[in-house]
């Protein structure tokens, strides 16, 4: 891996604790790691907090088969939900194949080591406010075609680097395009991101082999209770380029059925778009180069999911934490209300009672 390492002397911008370094990089980043005596492993956890409390929703964009269309969906989502004015990062957790980086156009860029952490590249653009943040272990590697070849301790080391090395900033969403199956590296990510907001979005074409994996994905976060946006099928029909004819190369009727039996829904249907694959590969997502086609079109109710899943998630987190307050403080606090004078309880009764319809309130009611 080659990295560029900064000067210790540099003024750290993380905030001091005293039995840590503060550095926003794990220690096998670390120029003084041979010699450092702080705890290792209170530094990591604190990297990985710190990195977590700053990122809203972690959305796990999964498909338990290569080559359906995981990383295209990833890259585009991010650029729909960026689009729309939120703060996107997208962490590439396929590590044998991490192709976010050609997605965005950023092939053959290198991270910089800074105070902060590994630096992201980024993709900006003029319909952007934010510009997407991308993490990939392709940015790390002395060459673009350098295979991985990895146990299984290293790519879980991966992991944590991925979320808690890269300098992610503050953002609304994590998109982490995971790699194919239910492996070591989604084990690995369920378990560090278990108390976050994280659900995951299934990503799958409508043939019989692609759909039997991706129920594997399905039943995976059922088990483990990892809330599910839903499933985006991919290449889900196509235009003839001579008749403009629509046609589905692949029959649907029994992944909409196998969906029905799961209760999962179908969020979304992208066609078979040389377009698609085009902008993919020239690194220029089409939902931003064009964003009145038919594709991008094709991904809108896929976007507007994940921001409701978020909205209602942030919603479902604020009144527990409301609640959790008014509990706690219970005995105190209708103690407190009572010293106040009663045009001041009655207001702030009825604002707290406001508040709480508000934010147990289904996304969507007026
Ligand atoms: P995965 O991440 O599941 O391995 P990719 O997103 O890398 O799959 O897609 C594999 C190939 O298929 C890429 O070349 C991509 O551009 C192409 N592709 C994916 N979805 C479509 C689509 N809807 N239309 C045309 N090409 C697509």
């Amino acid at each position: 891996m080659s990295v560029s390492h900064f000067s210790p002397d540099q003024q750290d911008p993380l905030a001091l604790r005293p039995e840590d370094c503060n550095r926003g990089h794990a220690c096998q980043f670390c120029p003084q790691e041979d010699s450092c005596l702080l705890d290792k492993s209170h530094h990591e956890k604190r990297l990985l907090e710190q990195r977590l409390d700053g990122i809203g929703q972690i959305i796990l964009v999964m498909a338990n088969k290569g080559g359906v269309g995981k990383s295209t969906v990833t890259a585009n989502l991010a650029a729909g939900l960026a689009q729309r004015g939120y703060r996107v990062g997208v962490a590439d957790a396929d590590i044998h194949g991490p192709n976010q980086s050609r997605f965005f156009n950023l092939v053959g860029q290198r991270v910089h080591l800074t105070p902060a952490g590994l630096g992201t590249r980024t993709c900006a653009h003029p319909a952007l406010a934010h510009p997407i943040r991308v993490g990939s272990l392709a940015f790390l590697m002395d060459r673009d075609d350098t295979p991985i070849v990895w146990r299984d301790a290293y790519k879980h080391d991966f992991m944590h680097h991925l979320i808690g090395s890269f300098d992610w900033g503050e953002l609304d969403v994590l998109l982490i395009d995971m790699p194919p199956g239910t492996g070591n590296e989604l084990i690995t990510l369920a378990d560090l991101l278990e108390h976050q907001a994280v659900a995951a979005l299934i990503a799958t074409t409508p043939q019989e082999v692609a759909l039997m994996d991706s129920l594997k994905a399905i039943r995976f976060c059922q088990e483990r209770g990892l809330p599910l946006i839903g499933v985006v099928e991919n290449m889900a029909g196509v235009t003839c380029p001579n008749c403009g004819e629509e046609f589905h190369l692949f029959p649907r009727a029994h992944l909409a059925d196998a969906l029905a039996q799961l209760e999962v829904n179908s969020i979304a249907q992208i066609p078979l778009s040389p377009q698609l694959a085009l902008a993919s590969d020239t690194g220029h997502p089409m939902l931003l180069e064009h964003p009145d086609s038919t594709e991008a079109r094709a991904f809108a109710p896929a976007i507007d999911a994940c921001i409701q899943h978020a909205h209602a998630a942030s919603m479902e987190a604020a009144a527990q934490a409301l609640e959790g307050v008014m509990d706690a403080a219970g005995a105190e606090f209708m103690a407190a209300m009572g010293t106040l004078p009663d045009t001041a309880r009655d207001e702030l009764t009825e604002l707290l009672a406001r508040e709480h319809d508000r934010l147990h309130k289904t996304p969507g009611q007026p």
